[in-house]
């Protein structure tokens, strides 16, 4: 064709999207509650307002929405260094955990390449990386609902650029020990990115999940990733952290979109760090209803693997997920169904936590 027919050439074909793109899952965010009466325990969201100083940093920082956020989020990495005891620079933040594990995938993974991660897990690791132009491989979990990490390290090929390690798991709540996760990084390459995905830890145990940190130390081809939307309550701002490698962090800090994290999510993670004493009393009696849920259950007959999320997780079939799903529907509860695995609930205020036993004591085994 010549210039003059490429301009006139009639064409009805209309834009198409990447291959990648056209087959990705959607992400199936949990339902937005829609009225008073209903139960909202399908996200993992704090059942708290955010803390009263995040309230009053985001409102003091409300008149300066005219300007765009400081890029480099100086104050805000400096005031997470300080918190985990490492430097600025090895601290990269992004819109949320996800936004972040987005800028790594991104970031290290070029066509073709393997990111590993163990499924049932987190819904946005499979989207993240095949969005990335990487291929997901996914690791079934064990018999009691945790990271096969022999079978993990077993699948690495040479392509393999990053493993996800989610840590207490989601949807499951099952941490992954420390001694475990320690073998298995001294049986994998160390040019292979590791990432701890430890967006719940704030509600584990002591001793339940990993030393991270001393983990990092040890090995630094560790990444370790939190948020501040789960625990700290700001996941409608959009802001989370990776804390990694001065090289690897910088990288991070480079494929991020300019302006990602806004000045008031900058602003309310700075004052909620300050107030971490008030978010670890609002975690501990989360996890006090998490432990008389989980002994309600037991007693009704459900057999749960020991959650060290803000969520429980009941593995049901078809059937029993259609049941269950239902009566949840029904009685205004919204949780969270995973088609063939099961279902998982939050945890949230006693009043709601109370619903969600009725409805199980109907249906236990
Ligand atoms: C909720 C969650 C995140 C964090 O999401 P944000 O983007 O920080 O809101 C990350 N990882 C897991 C496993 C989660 O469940």
């Amino acid at each position: 064709m010549t210039p003059d027919q490429l301009l006139t050439a009639p064409d009805t074909a209309l834009p198409t999207l990447r291959g990648a793109v056209a087959g990705l899952p959607s992400y199936v965010p949990g339902r937005r509650s829609a009225g008073a009466d209903i139960a909202a325990l399908a996200s993992n969201e704090s059942h708290y307002e955010p803390l009263p100083a995040a309230i009053t940093a985001v409102a003091e920082a409300a008149g300066r929405m005219n300007r765009y956020p400081d890029m480099a989020a100086v104050e805000l990495r400096e005031r997470i260094a300080r918190h985990l005891g490492v430097t600025a620079g090895e601290v990269a933040v992004g819109p949320g955990s996800v936004g972040v594990l987005q800028q790594i995938i991104t970031g290290l993974c070029d066509a073709g390449d393997e990111v590993i991660f163990a499924w049932r897990s987190f819904e946005a690791y499979p989207i993240l990386v095949e969005l990335a132009g990487a291929r997901p491989i996914r690791i079934p979990l064990d018999h009691v609902e945790g990271h096969d990490l022999d079978a993990m390290a077993a699948a690495v090929t040479e392509r393999t650029r990053v493993i996800l390690l989610c840590t207490p798991n989601n949807p499951t709540g099952v941490p992954i020990s420390h001694d475990r996760i320690e073998a298995f990084l001294g049986a994998v390459r160390s040019d292979i990115l590791v990432v701890i995905d430890e967006a719940y830890v704030e509600y584990a145990e002591a001793g339940s999940g990993p030393d991270s940190l001393a983990l990092y130390r040890e090995y630094p081809n560790v990444c370790i990733l939190r948020t501040f939307s789960k625990a700290y309550g700001l996941a409608g701002l959009r802001v989370g952290y990776a804390v990694a490698a001065p090289a690897i962090a910088e990288g991070l800090r480079r494929t991020a979109l300019p302006f990602s994290v806004s000045a008031l999510a900058q602003k309310a993670a700075v004052a909620s760090l300050d107030a971490r004493e008030e978010m670890e009393a609002r975690v501990a009696a989360v996890r006090q209803e998490r432990s008389r849920m989980a002994a309600q259950l037991e007693a009704q007959g459900w057999k749960l693997q020991p959650s060290q999320g803000n969520f429980l997780w009941i593995r049901a079939g078809e059937d029993l997920l259609s049941r269950l799903m239902n009566a949840f529907d029904a009685a205004g509860v919204m949780v969270r169904a995973y088609r063939g695995d099961g279902v998982r609930i939050t945890v949230a205020d006693a009043a709601s936590n109370d619903r969600v036993l009725r409805l199980l004591e109907a249906h236990a085994a």
